[in-house]
C-alpha cells in the first residue's frame, strides 16, 4: 500500500489512490455508507480514506491484542506507535517538514473519531496525548531545532511523548503548579513533581509545564521539552487505576534535572497560554473519541438485549429499554453536531474554548450517563469483565475528570456567559 500522505497530499493534482480505489464517487459512498453516511457534514472522501485506512491497522495491529494489554496493565506504546507513525496518523494535521500530512483540524478529529473503535479507552488516549495533546503548542510554537528533534520522531512514531501539567496539588487549579524551572546559565534547572503522566513510564520526552519566575501565576510558566533519560528525572510509580488499564500513568519526580535553554517553547513566560491553547485540541479530541465507543455500546446492547429474553420475551421489546436506547441514540447526535460545529469553527479560525468545553463536559456526562444504562440491559453479564460495556463503562469515567473536569468546564463556560462570580 502506498502510505496515506502520499495518497492524501497526491490528491490535489490526480486522485491516483482514490482512483485505484474505485474513484472517488465509489469510495465516497461506500466508506460513507460504512459509518451511516452520518459524517458528510464536515467530512469529505479523503477523511472516510483516512478513517478506512486507520481501521485496517487497529483491526489487525490493535484490537487482538487490547485484552493482553489491559491484562498487563500497559500497551507497548513505541511498538504501536512505530506502526501508526509509519502510516501518518500521528500528525495527520501538522507541518509537513516534520513529517506530518499537512492536514487541517478535521482530520486529526477523523483519526480521533475512528480510534474509538479501538475495544479499549487506554490505547486510543495515549495515542491522542502524542499526536493532539503533549505537541500542539510545539508544532506551533517551536524554533525549527526543537521541532526537528522532538516533533519530527513523535510524528513518525520513533519516541513517545507524553505532557506533563498536573501536580499532586495541582490538578483542576493549572495556575496553582510548583514544578520550578530556574535558568542557570545555558540550562533550566528543573525541580518538582508531575502526577497523572499518560505514558509517563514509556515516554523519551514530556512536554512540561514549569514556573520559570515568580511572577504573576498566568505569566510566569514556560512549555519546554524535557528529555525523560535525564539524570534527575525519576519514574516514581505506575498508579493503579479502576479504568484506562492498558494505558500506563506515572508519577514522576524532577531534582535538578538540567535542561538546555534551546528547548524552550516559544517564548518565556507564555506556557500558561500556550497550555490554554492546546487544552482546546485535547478537549476536541476527547470529545470526538467517546462518539464511536457510545455508539457501539448502543449497537452491541441492542443485539444483547434482542437475543436474550426474559419472561418470554426478549428484553428489548420492553419499551422501557428501546425507548431509553432511543433517548441516548438522540442525546449522541446532539454531542456529535456539537463537536462538528466546534471543529468547523476551529478550522476557520475561531476562538472555541467555549463549544470546546461545552463538547468536553456534554461528552463527559453522556458517557457516563449512557454506559450506565446499557450496562443495567446486561444485567450480571454486565458486570463483568467480558463484555465492552463494563470496560467502557469503567474508561469512560475518566472523561469527567481528565482534561479539566466537568466543574472546570462548566467555570469556563460561566466565564463567557458572563455569570461566574468574581474572587
Ligand atoms: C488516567 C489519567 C490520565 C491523566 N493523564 C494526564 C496527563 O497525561 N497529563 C497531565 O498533565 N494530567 C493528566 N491527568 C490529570 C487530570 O487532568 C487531572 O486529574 C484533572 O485535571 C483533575 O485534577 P485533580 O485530579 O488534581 O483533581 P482536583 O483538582 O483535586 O479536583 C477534584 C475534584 O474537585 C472538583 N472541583 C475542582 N475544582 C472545582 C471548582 N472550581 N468548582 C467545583 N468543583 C471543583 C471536581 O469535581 C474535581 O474532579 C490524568 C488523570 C488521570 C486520572
Amino acid at each position: 500500500m502506498a502510505p496515506l500522505w502520499f495518497a492524501l497530499l497526491a490528491r490535489k493534482g490526480q486522485p491516483k489512490w482514490l482512483l485505484r480505489s474505485g474513484g472517488s464517487g465509489r469510495l465516497r459512498s461506500s466508506a460513507a455508507e460504512a459509518s451511516g453516511d452520518r459524517h458528510h457534514l464536515i467530512y469529505t472522501p479523503e477523511h472516510f480514506a483516512l478513517r478506512a485506512s486507520l481501521r485496517k491497522i487497529i483491526d489487525k495491529e490493535i484490537n487482538p491484542f487490547v485484552d493482553q494489554w489491559e491484562k498487563e496493565g500497559q500497551f507497548p506504546a513505541h511498538q504501536v506507535f512505530k506502526s501508526l507513525g509509519k502510516a501518518g496518523f500521528l500528525g495527520v494535521n501538522k507541518p509537513t517538514e516534520y513529517g506530518g500530512l499537512g492536514l487541517d483540524f478535521s482530520y486529526s478529529i477523523a483519526v480521533a473519531e475512528e480510534l474509538g473503535n479501538i475495544h479499549c479507552g487506554g490505547v486510543p488516549m495515549a495515542i491522542g496525548v502524542q499526536s493532539d495533546m503533549a505537541t500542539p503548542a510545539l508544532a506551533r510554537f517551536g524554533s525549527d531545532e526543537l521541532k526537528q528533534q522532538f516533533l519530527a520522531p513523535t510524528i513518525a512514531g520513533d519516541v513517545v511523548a507524553c505532557l506533563g501539567v498536573s501536580e499532586p496539588e495541582a490538578g483542576s487549579d493549572v495556575a496553582g503548579i510548583k514544578t520550578k524551572a530556574v535558568r542557570k546559565g545555558d540550562d533550566y534547572v528543573v525541580n518538582g513533581g508531575k502526577m497523572w503522566i499518560t505514558s509517563g513510564c514509556q515516554a523519551d520526552w514530556m512536554c512540561l509545564l514549569a514556573n520559570t519566575s515568580d511572577g504573576p501565576p498566568h505569566r510566569n510558566k514556560s512549555l519546554l521539552c524535557l528529555p525523560m533519560k535525564l539524570p534527575g528525572v525519576h519514574v516514581a510509580k505506575k498508579i493503579d487505576k479502576i479504568g484506562m488499564r492498558s494505558s500506563d500513568t506515572a508519577q514522576i519526580f524532577f531534582e535538578d534535572v538540567r535542561v538546555p535553554s534551546g528547548y524552550l517553547i516559544g517564548e518565556e513566560g507564555m506556557g500558561f497560554t500556550y497550555q490554554m491553547l492546546q487544552f482546546q485540541e485535547e478537549r476536541l479530541w476527547a470529545a470526538a473519541n467517546i462518539l464511536a465507543p457510545l455508539e457501539n455500546v448502543i449497537q452491541e446492547t441492542i443485539d444483547y438485549t434482542r437475543q436474550r429474553k426474559t419472561f418470554n420475551q426478549p428484553i428489548l421489546s420492553n419499551q422501557t429499554v428501546h425507548f431509553r436506547l432511543a433517548e441516548l441514540a438522540t442525546e449522541l447526535e446532539l454531542l456529535r453536531s456539537l463537536v462538528y460545529q466546534a471543529v468547523v469553527l476551529y478550522v476557520q479560525g475561531n476562538d472555541v474554548t467555549r463549544l470546546a468545553s461545552m463538547a468536553k463536559l456534554k461528552a463527559g456526562r453522556l458517557a457516563r450517563e449512557l454506559t450506565d444504562s446499557c450496562l443495567q440491559f446486561w444485567g450480571g453479564m454486565g458486570f463483568t469483565n467480558e463484555v465492552l460495556v463494563s470496560r467502557l463503562y469503567r474508561d469512560s469515567r475518566l472523561l469527567s475528570i481528565g482534561a479539566g473536569s466537568d466543574e472546570v468546564m462548566l467555570s469556563i463556560i460561566c466565564k463567557y456567559m458572563q455569570i461566574l462570580p468574581k474572587k
